[in-house]
């Protein structure tokens, strides 16, 4: 007979908007809050995954250890944008982009404080935690 299942909200405190409140990678929220932004890795194949995932889709397995999103990732592509998904308004305008670190790919947005006229495509720029102004984490990607 199954137990009383506990519910693990960590979740809640990611970004602006909480998409979900319960996933099985709720050890993301912890690492941000130690200031380190974490991916996956798959222990049998290698695969990194940026968003974190605890099942890996080749292997069919749950075999995975978290790994630090280190060092810089080169700026691929990056849009600005003028209009916004609900709960993000008050946040434009602002820049999404992705960061290839090789092995895998960041999708974020870039920090705030960096000038529309420095970003680059091919730019060396690295994934950082960000605490908002009302206490949740997000990450964004700085200059490196
Ligand atoms: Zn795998």
């Amino acid at each position: 007979m199954a137990g009383k299942k506990e519910v693990d909200t960590r979740f809640s405190k990611f970004g602006t908007v909480s998409f979900t409140a319960i996933t099985k990678i709720n050890d993301f929220i912890d690492y941000l809050e130690e200031g380190k932004v974490m991916a996956t890795r798959c222990k049998d194949c290698g695969t990194v995954f940026f968003p974190p995932r605890a099942d890996c889709y080749k292997c069919l397995d749950s075999n995975m250890d978290w790994t630090e999103v280190s060092g810089t990732g080169r700026l691929v592509t990056f849009s600005k944008l003028e209009y916004a998904p609900i709960g993000f308004g008050d946040d434009l305008p602002y820049a999404i982009a992705v960061l290839d670190y090789g092995d895998y790919k960041v999708f974020g947005r870039i920090a705030g404080n960096v000038p529309e006229e420095e970003i680059r495509i091919g730019m060396d720029m690295k994934t950082v935690v960000n605490e908002l102004p009302n206490g949740q984490l997000n990450y964004v990607f700085q200059k490196a």
